[in-house]
């Protein structure tokens, strides 16, 4: 004899995790039986169970582990570790809410000049003979000028002269111009950040608009550059901005997406933003992958405040690369710290492949 619960007592769509379990049975047979990108709608009412993966073990389980599924099926299983050096840090004359290298606000980090042609050589080769393969030259700087145009030129095609590396620029926004010169001058990939959905850009940035941040995004693509292009979870969007973000950056097909945690910077109006919560964190890293499936998604800044011991749920998650030792304003833990993470998760590493 059978027993059926009463109908009161059935599980129904209407009940949050039987819908949650039929969306992610639902995102899953895309992603992985039919290699289609998910919708716009599912990919909103991924961002719609963050509320409920704050509660529900079994559903942030499931979903970090059908993102890391994901991952090993778009992306394959090594990781890669990057590390960033900036050669001109701070004085920037935006005014980004988050940001501690803006001149707009008091904070600890002074303006530096530009690295000399010298500086920047024996950084390379420092690089290259740790493993790296590729360099990356940060200018915290709202666009290039001139001046800034002639330190990437000269930067880059000392590079190249000097070392094997490949070189990566991250200097803020291009034109179609620039972008071409940069190109021309042997640059394979260009970092510029979209950072926030554009709905809610406009709260964390008075100086420049998102479509600026979007038309340079394509203008590299354009001029033939690699694109890494990310943001930054936790400015105080909500979870479907996240989604939002996501969606903008898949149109623009990057090979990157870096995915910083604000890390409250002093002096910076988000000084005393709240931190996620690791399980927010961890449900945003898992909505990136599933929305995002192709790209590297690299795990950046914030991501030791944030997250602590959880570092490794998210390379369980979806994350398949790590920016090692320090941030460009902030300290990371050490790079041994992250390689034995990897090593007791028997995650492969690639090796260090550049700065970046
Ligand atoms: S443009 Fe970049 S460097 Fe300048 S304030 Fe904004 S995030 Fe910071």
């Amino acid at each position: 004899m059978t027993t059926s619960l009463p109908a009161a007592d059935r599980p129904t769509a209407a009940d949050p995790s039987v819908a949650a379990k039929n969306l992610l049975d639902e995102v899953e047979a895309a992603l992985l039986d039919r290699r289609e990108l998910i919708s716009d709608a599912q990919a909103y009412a991924l961002a719609d169970l963050a509320p409920v993966a704050r509660n529900d073990d079994e559903l942030l389980a499931r979903m970090l582990d059908l993102a890391h599924r994901v991952r090993l099926a778009w992306c394959g299983d090594t990781v890669s570790l990057e590390s960033i050096l900036s050669t001109k840090t701070g004085g920037c004359p935006e005014d980004c809410a988050f940001c501690s290298q803006s001149s707009a606000f008091t904070t600890p980090v002074k303006p530096q000049p530009y690295l000399s042609r010298d500086e920047v050589v024996r950084a390379a080769a420092d690089a290259q003979a740790s493993g790296a393969t590729e360099f990356c030259l940060v200018l915290a700087i709202k666009g290039p000028d001139d001046k800034a145009m002639a330190h990437i030129l000269e930067a880059a095609a000392a590079i190249q002269d000097e070392t094997e590396l490949e070189v990566a620029v991250s200097a803020g926004l291009l034109t179609n111009e620039q972008a071409r010169t940069i190109a021309a001058a042997g640059v394979v990939r260009y970092n510029h950040n979209l950072e926030a959905a554009e709905s809610f850009f406009p709260t964390i940035c008075t100086t420049h608009a998102w479509r600026e941040r979007w038309d340079t995004c394509r203008s590299v693509k354009a001029a033939g550059m690699e694109l890494c292009s990310g943001g930054i979870l936790g400015l105080g969007e909500t979870p479907r901005q996240r989604a939002e973000l996501a969606l903008s950056l898949r149109a623009l097909e990057p090979t990157e997406v870096p995915v910083n945690f604000l890390n409250p910077r002093p002096g910076t109006p988000l000084q005393r933003a709240p931190l996620l919560t690791p399980r927010e964190a961890l449900h945003g890293v898992a909505l990136f992958r599933l929305i995002v499936p192709f790209a590297m998604l690299r795990y950046a800044g914030g991501r030791e405040v944030v997250l602590g011991d959880l570092q490794a749920a998210g390379i369980l998650g979806g994350a398949n690369g790590l920016i090692v030792g320090n941030y460009l304003t902030t300290l990371g833990r050490s790079t041994g710290e992250d390689l034995r993470m990897l090593r007791d998760l028997e995650v492969p590493v690639k090796a260090l492949t550049g700065l970046l």
